[in-house]
């Protein structure tokens, strides 16, 4: 509106404003260049915006920089909305098992490692299923974890952690505990059939580890009640010899 008439007033009444990247600063110093007054409100005393005598539109605004309210008379107020997750977005979390950020948006592995993956594999996020952001920079972004994507596919295998969570089954009493709590989907408590007498079978309940799916944080082997499950090369016996081995024990 500024570069079209130079004569034209034009406010921003904001409560935060950050412009991040070179391109968004920028425009943002452009804008003050240009005349584009910035009034930052306090939360406690909002902008009003009432209609004047004559049907007009009036904003007050009390501006803490000058410690008064000010009237400004508009001819049009453009209320700016916040991009907000949609409402299905905690029910595909929860479906995929992929984490949602403090602000409800999906949220990525690392958001520089791995800035499209999610921690867990086949999965990936682009757009604004991550946070608000610009059209030029969710394409990139889409194009990114195509890319990703595509990598598997085209390698037709995966590499698979060596590190995994095992399950002694003689010590399994099927609560459930672990697969309750693995954020990866990777243990499941299921039915298993066991010969327990010659001719004599029985159906109980045992954990069952994926071991794709498996990424080895452990965190199932400290929930179990049972001391069932292990991980693969850092059994307690390993842990409890290499402490003793660094203190000078036996
Ligand atoms: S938490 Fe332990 S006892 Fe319970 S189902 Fe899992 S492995 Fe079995
Ligand atoms: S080690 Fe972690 S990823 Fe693997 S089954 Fe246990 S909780 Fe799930």
């Amino acid at each position: 509106m500024k570069e079209s008439k130079q004569s034209i007033d034009v406010y921003i009444i904001y409560r935060d404003l950050q412009a991040y990247g070179k391109e968004y600063e920028e425009y943002y110093l452009k804008a003050q260049r240009l005349g584009v007054k910035f009034i930052n409100y306090v939360p406690d005393k909002p902008p009003k915006v009432k209609r004047d005598s004559k049907g007009g539109l009036k904003v007050t605004v009390y501006f803490p920089l000058i410690d008064k309210s000010i009237s400004i008379n508009c001819d049009l107020v453009v209320l700016s909305t916040p991009l907000i997750q949609h409402e299905s977005g905690k029910e595909i979390s929860r479906i995929l098992k992929v984490p949602l950020g403090p602000d409800e948006f999906f949220l990525e592995a690392h958001p520089k490692l791995r800035p499209v993956d999610f921690t867990v594999d086949g999965i990936y996020v682009c757009g604004t299923a991550q946070g608000p952001k610009s059209i030029s920079e969710s394409i990139a972004q889409a194009y990114a974890a195509a890319s990703r994507a595509s990598i598997p596919m085209t390698a037709k295998r995966i590499r698979a952690e060596a590190i995994t969570a095992v399950v002694n089954e003689d010590l399994c009493k099927g609560c459930g505990k672990c697969e309750e709590v693995c954020e990866f989907n990777a243990i499941k408590v299921e039915p298993k059939v066991f010969e327990v007498a010659p001719f004599i079978k029985s159906k109980v309940l045992v954990a069952n580890v994926n071991d794709i799916l498996c990424k080895g944080c452990g965190v199932c082997s400290v929930a179990c009640p049972t001391g069932a499950i292990k991980m693969r090369h850092f059994t307690n016996e390993q842990i409890l010899a290499e402490v003793s081995a660094s203190i000078g024990g036996p």
